[in-house]
């Protein structure tokens, strides 16, 4: 038999399952770091023919709409939001 008390198991369980949600919560800090949106200007289209307001994925001068499928093209405007 293990020479340990129930108290001493119980502080092992818990240190243990302190140690596993230490774990998962910085794979989910990662996670939520790679796959973290930043709104820029040179991201966020309109489209002229649905009026939808979309963010594309990457820094692109020409995107399709993904409601009606047309090609929407980024014009140069005033910079109301600092890009990155
Ligand atoms: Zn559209």
């Amino acid at each position: 038999m293990i020479g340990m008390t129930y108290s001493e198991a119980l502080f092992g369980v818990l240190a243990l399952w302190l140690v596993f949600l230490s774990v998962l919560w910085l794979r989910e800090l990662q996670r939520i770091k790679r796959h973290e949106w930043h709104l820029s200007n040179g991201r966020l289209f309109h489209c002229d023919i649905c009026h939808h307001s979309f963010i594309s994925k990457e820094q692109v001068s020409l995107t399709r709409c993904p409601r009606c499928n047309s090609i929407c093209i980024r014009r140069k405007r005033r910079s109301t939001f600092p890009s990155n």
